[in-house]
């Protein structure tokens, strides 16, 4: 009998780390879930907990793992502003050590490990659109910099990883990604926004909120990182991943107001230190090398995380559905 292909996810019950379980899962993956929960939830992992082929684990990957698996995801690590800047020590260490331990696994396994990187390795940046050969443009000793500088090494890692001991990388450099299942604290400004006008309260742009980003759905997003993991050997990125439509923080902020039908009104505050001008990817190399494109519109997108936001504020607890076959 075929066995099935078991996949480790590191934060996999975090926004993008639970809708990747979910999609191992109907395509017939084991998946073993790997999380401290710092910043994920098990409300985002309850219905696959009871999923025959699914696995969760309470561990901190800055502490070594063993497990036998086919192929890793490494996705642990708080991802917003707010939540990487509250221990940005910590935040060095998943990033560094959680890294050294997940790549150690993947040596002694000899399987494909993909990281989860950023477009924050560009900082602000000097080039724009954004593409794979651009070094950035990073302050390293900013707030920003134990995350931006933490996910840099971790590239660093992964491609001595493979020059020194060959195993097969992938590097991922995920853009602003949105939708259900975003921590609703987590100050992201999808999630602060869309919470704020559900509850016609006002929006906090900062600045002057003509800072631009490009918003990608969460499901286009999933299938780029899946597409990535079954790339022959030779095909390492980085390649960026994310949406090439961009849109100031202030046209963010009319647009969800709009699509709510929020009373909220709209007020400034101060613009935090290092908050990159402009973001969009060149997703050149995604749409030649992975034959990947995003296809969710904004305003489809952001209809989507209104509807599961509303849900959850009404319901405090509230799980979002599972789509798993
Ligand atoms: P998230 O905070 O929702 O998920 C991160 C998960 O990692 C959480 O479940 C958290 O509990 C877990 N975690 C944190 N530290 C851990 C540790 N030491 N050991 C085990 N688990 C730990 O964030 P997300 O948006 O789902 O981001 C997932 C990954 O994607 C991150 O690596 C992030 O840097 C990357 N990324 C996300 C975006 C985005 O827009 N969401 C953009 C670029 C990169
Ligand atoms: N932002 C905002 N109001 C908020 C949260 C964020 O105006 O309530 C701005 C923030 O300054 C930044 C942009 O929105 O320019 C995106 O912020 P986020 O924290 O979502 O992601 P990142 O800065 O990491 O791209």
């Amino acid at each position: 009998m075929r066995r099935r292909n078991r996949v480790l996810v590191t934060g996999g019950a975090g926004f993008l780390g639970s809708h990747l379980c979910e999609r191992l899962l109907s395509k017939d993956n084991e998946v073993i879930c790997v999380d401290n929960y710092f910043t994920g939830s098990r409300e985002n992992i309850a219905i696959t907990l009871s999923h025959p082929h699914f696995e969760a684990i309470r561990h901190d990957i800055t502490f070594p793992l063993y497990v036998e698996v086919d192929e890793i995801y490494n996705l642990a690590c708080p991802a917003s502003p707010v939540h990487y800047q509250f221990d940005p020590v910590q935040t060095t260490k998943v990033s560094v050590h959680g890294a050294i331990n997940m790549l150690g696994l993947a040596k002694r396994l000899h399987v494909p490990i993909l990281q989860a990187s950023t477009s924050e390795v560009y900082g602000d940046p000097d080039v724009h659109p954004q593409s794979e050969d651009y070094w950035g443009n990073v302050n390293p000793i900013g707030p920003r910099a134990c995350y931006d500088e933490g996910k840099r090494c971790a590239e660093t890692l992964f491609f001595d990883y493979r020059r020194q001991h060959g195993i097969p990388i992938k590097i991922a450099r995920i853009f602003n990604t949105y939708g259900p299942r975003m921590h609703v604290n987590d100050g992201r400004v999808v999630s602060s926004f869309v919470a704020c006008a559900l509850r016609d309260e006002p929006l906090a742009v900062y600045g002057d909120g003509e800072q631009t980003r490009s918003f990608c759905y969460i499901d286009d997003l999933i299938d780029g990182l899946i597409r990535l993991m079954n790339t022959p050997r030779d095909v390492t990125g980085p390649i960026n991943l994310g949406n090439m439509s961009e849109i100031t923080i202030l046209e963010l902020a009319e647009t969800v107001i709009r699509l709510t039908g929020s009373k909220s009104i709209i007020v400034h505050k101060e613009l935090p230190e290092d908050d990159p001008r402009r973001r969009r990817p060149d997703i050149g190399k995604a749409r030649t090398v992975l034959g990947w494109n995003p296809t969710t519109p904004l305003e489809t997108g952001l209809e989507r995380t209104i509807e599961y936001f509303d849900r959850l504020l009404r319901t405090p607890h509230g799980v979002y559905e599972t789509t798993i076959g």
